[in-house]
């Protein structure tokens, strides 16, 4: 059998529910030499060696657990995992890899378990990833493998509608292993999509509270004069030899139709009166008008806010692209740092064209003797306080950061990017003591804000003086020791 040879370099393991003796004696038969570990508890940690898993569905609640338990692991969250079942499953496809159903055709179950082996042979391709990395970025990057490995790297991560998440969706995968805040997956996500690692299809666009970020939103027609929600509709008239406009109920005596403000008979609509279309009635300022406003009730923070007001996030599935893939293959990440939150706004200058800046005027400054100056600033914890404090901290930071930056510089003064949490400032016409001031201001004002949490380290240097590490600043590509403050 040309089945067996291939059988013998991958090694399954069927994780078997205590109470069903069936599907471990249908599979034996179809994959030799599978290891069959039966019990109420399995302790899934154990299996190092295995390259597939099969879970037996008899129990779905007890297959589920053993899935997720699979997909917390870092040393099985990217293996291949199918499920076994006699009648099709429902609702488990986001974690596993291959619903198996025992009742189809032979070559139906054969084909699929081809499917489980290929996962399992594309991840030869990655790298054991070395200790030290920070155990979030661990996690990131066996992600980008768990993608890569699937569907020849064209596997599609889906949202999935979540009602306990603060975003209405989470994607499974991310959140029972990363175990991220769904805000938070999205940020990443959105990171590796700039960053052109991933593309995405937007699938919904859900609207988010603007103070807390989160879906849960009662849209509600309001009076567009006062905001009260106490409004109806009733047919309306409009006399016109008198102008009035009231309720048709308070027009109707008996057969007739008196207007009861100038007490004339009404008889022919379009001559005497219409109905105008403002037919929706203000029951505390006696507003009438045709279209209510709309306004947002939070249910969580309670705040109102109007529609125009609301976060719409793109909810998207998403692929690896080629780029992602070489990232998966190489076992890393792309830097993100703190610069990557001011790209948005800022013109940030390209390193090599900003050293070209500097150098011309540095040697103005020298030659027509004034003082410019160069700010090297960078936020040496970012990093930790990302994972620490989450997104909410560093939405919240960058808008302190901008705000603060768009007060403080010139247009004449250039932004430049150097590594991925620093950045390179050219204050024209400004000598070094005033960019302490500014520096000082900064610091202070970073401390109020977000109290003391934020370690700031900036240098300063005065282009019309020679100092050493300036120069080597401008002559390479390596950034001037820097010296503390
Ligand atoms: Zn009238
Ligand atoms: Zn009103
Ligand atoms: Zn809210």
């Amino acid at each position: 059998m040309t089945d067996s040879r291939v059988d013998k370099e991958f090694r399954f393991t069927l994780l078997a529910n205590p109470h069903s003796k069936l599907i471990s004696e249908e599979i034996e038969p179809v994959i030799p030499g599978i290891e069959i570990v039966q019990g109420e508890n399995i302790d899934a940690s154990r299996f190092l060696s295995t390259d597939i898993f099969l879970v037996d569905c008899v129990d779905p609640e007890w297959a589920l657990e053993q899935i997720k338990a699979l997909r917390k692991d870092e040393n099985h969250v990217i293996k291949p995992v199918g499920a076994l079942s006699q009648e099709p499953l429902n609702g488990q496809g986001d974690l596993i890899d291959e619903p198996l159903l025992l009742s189809a055709d032979r070559a139906q179950i054969l084909r699929q378990i081809e499917n489980l082996k290929k996962i399992s042979a594309e991840m030869v391709q990655f790298p054991v990833l070395p200790e030290g990395i920070e155990a979030n970025k661990r996690k990131e990057i066996l992600v980008l493998h768990y993608l890569a490995a699937r569907a020849g790297g064209r596997y599609a991560l889906r949202p999935k509608p979540d009602i306990s998440s603060s975003t209405g969706y989470i994607y499974p995968l991310l959140a029972h292993f990363l175990e991220y805040p769904s805000a938070q997956a999205h940020e990443m996500l959105d990171n590796w999509e700039k960053a052109k690692l991933l593309q995405g299809d937007v699938v919904d666009r859900i609207n988010l509270c603007p103070h807390c970020h989160r879906y849960n939103l009662n849209f509600r027609e309001v009076c567009p004069q006062c905001e009260s929600g106490r409004i109806q509709e009733e047919s309306t008239i409009h006399h016109f030899s008198c102008g009035y406009i009231g309720f048709e109920r308070d027009f109707t005596q008996g057969m007739k139709w008196i207007c009861p403000k100038c007490g004339k008979d009404l008889r022919h609509i379009g001559v005497d009166y219409d109905k105008p279309v403002d037919n929706i009635w203000c029951s505390d300022c006696h507003a009438n008008f045709s279209e209510p406003a709309v306004q947002c009730f939070c249910l969580h923070c309670q705040q109102v806010s109007p529609p125009s007001d609301l976060i719409v996030r793109p909810v998207a599935q998403y692929y690896l692209t080629n780029v992602g893939l070489r990232y998966a293959r190489n076992g890393v990440l792309p830097e993100f740092g703190f610069i990557d939150l001011l790209k948005d706004d800022f013109n940030l200058y390209d390193a090599k064209v900003f050293r070209e800046f500097l150098r011309v005027e540095t040697m103005r400054c020298r030659r027509y003797k004034y003082q410019s100056s160069l700010m090297l600033l960078q936020v040496e914890n970012f990093g930790e306080l990302w994972i620490q404090q989450g997104l909410d901290f560093v939405t919240k930071l960058r808008k302190e950061f901008i705000d603060l930056l768009k007060r403080e510089l010139r247009t004449t003064d250039l932004l430049s990017a150097l590594g991925g949490n620093e950045i390179a400032l050219l204050l024209t016409h400004t000598p070094v003591q005033q960019t302490d001031l500014i520096f000082d201001r900064l610091r202070r004002y970073f401390d109020s804000v977000f109290e003391h949490r934020l370690r700031l380290q900036c240098d300063r240097y005065d282009l019309s003086e020679q100092a050493s590490d300036l120069e080597r600043f401008l002559t390479n590509d390596s950034r001037p020791a820097s010296e503390s403050n």
